[in-house]
């Protein structure tokens, strides 16, 4: 008789998103008039630019001449795509990754679930709270916590690394000892920015622990402060204990189009493997159960990454980030305490006194016909904040923004 993966029970209700839905449509039901406006939303709302565009017909029309048509790519990704990283790493960052550092994918989520396949199934995890929920939910899956405990709202057997006021929202290298430290700068769903010696204190853990630092830099092009560190290799030290993982999805618009990288240095090690074998093994993982990102997507990656089409994808996120100037001016107009938004698409607003997260999305929708995204669904440090969504059209934002300030009463 088959049987689940016991595992998958463990996960506590996948409740933030549903729970979310069924409060708009119960509000919508009972106000019919309400126009309801989201400022809740992960996710890109802005057409591709010009230059993508022609990088992806450019690709499609290859495929329907057989002297241009390919199938298969190289496991690793397109070549040029990876040259042209390691291009955008040395022009941006001023650091040297070399091109088969680079493993192309569908996204960054699916790698920062997937990464933890290859490290030891007893590996300790260490996680920022609040945190993007993928981390924690894939190491559940792969059965490195015993249960969910209700009362403190974490899984046993994690370190959480509570991110709050008092340390800006970055958090301290944990307690104790932990094997793999998940770390997202800008962060989702905080909108903080690591300093580089806040990162310098986690790559020494590492180093000191031998631990892996599982670096998210989803957000890194969002970062305007030219003294924040736009990837973990920008502290010495980080090639033998880190793997970063990034997309273009925020950086270009590829939500829907769907590509992403990472990269594992070939320093990097772990007890027990010889300098490589990291590197082997995420190859060997994504050799068996991956078959390359489409060469289509691949394409419109090298054209995001031109002279143009970076310039593009740089005034893309200008349009958001003042999305993001004119919430925050508006919510700290009205007396509210606002985190984040400045180098990263996402506001931390910090619930009026003594109000928990799910009040405050209530009121907020309740006067103001706004949906912000409750901030305890991260995780049970993000209680008394909501996330704010700097995505969306500029019309939709600032209608969302004057209803506030015409609505909201503190
Ligand atoms: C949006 C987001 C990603 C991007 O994931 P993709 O799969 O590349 O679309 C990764 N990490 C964080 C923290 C995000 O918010």
């Amino acid at each position: 008789m088959a049987r689940i993966n016991e595992h998958y029970s463990k996960l506590a209700a996948g409740y933030l998103f549903p729970e979310i839905g069924r409060r708009v449509r119960q509000f919508q039901q009972e106000h019919p008039q309400a126009q309801i406006k989201k400022l809740g939303i992960g996710n890109t709302t802005e057409a591709l630019t010009p230059s993508i565009l022609a990088g992806l017909h450019k690709s499609i029309d290859r495929l329907g001449d057989v002297s241009t048509y390919s199938g298969y790519g190289d496991e690793q990704g397109d070549h040029a795509l990876r040259e042209a990283l390691k291009a955008f790493y040395q022009d941006t960052r001023s650091i040297t990754i070399d091109a088969d550092e680079f493993f192309i994918s569908d996204g960054a989520k699916p790698d920062s679930g997937n990464i933890q396949s290859i490290f030891s199934s007893d590996a300790v995890i260490a996680i920022q709270d609040p945190a993007y929920p993928v981390y924690v939910d894939s190491n559940v899956i792969a059965g490195r916590t015993s249960g969910f405990d209700q009362a403190s709202g974490e899984y046993r057997d994690f370190i959480y690394m509570p991110c709050n006021e008092e340390n800006g929202f970055i958090p301290e290298v944990p307690q104790g000892h932990a094997d793999l430290i998940y770390l997202c700068s800008p962060n989702n769903p905080t909108g903080a920015v690591a300093s580089k010696e806040q990162l310098k204190a986690f790559v020494d853990y590492a180093r000191e622990h031998r631990s892996v630092i599982i670096f998210d830099a989803a957000y890194a092009e969002y970062i305007s402060d030219p003294s924040l560190p736009k990837s973990i290799y920008e502290i010495e030290g980080a090639r033998e204990c880190a793997i970063e993982i990034n997309s273009f999805s925020k950086f270009a618009g590829f939500t829907g189009v769907r590509l992403g990288w990472s990269i594992v240095p070939r320093e990097l090690t772990v007890e027990g493997a010889a300098p490589g074998e990291v590197h082997r093994l995420w190859f060997r993982r994504q050799c068996t159960f991956f078959n390359g990102a489409s060469n289509i997507v691949q394409s419109g990656g090298i054209a995001a990454l031109s002279q143009d089409g970076l310039k593009e994808c740089y005034e893309l996120i200008g349009y958001y980030m003042e999305n993001a100037r004119i919430i925050r001016s508006a919510a700290v107009a009205l007396g509210l305490t606002v985190y984040g938004g400045d180098n990263a698409p996402y506001l931390w607003v910090k619930a009026p006194e003594g109000i928990s997260s799910w009040e405050f999305f209530d009121r907020l929708l309740e006067q103001a016909h706004v949906v912000g995204t409750p901030g305890v669904g991260f995780g049970p440090a993000g209680e008394g904040y909501l996330r704010l969504s700097a995505f969306g059209h500029r019309e939709d934002i600032t209608a969302a923004v004057k209803s506030i300030q015409d609505h909201l009463s503190l």
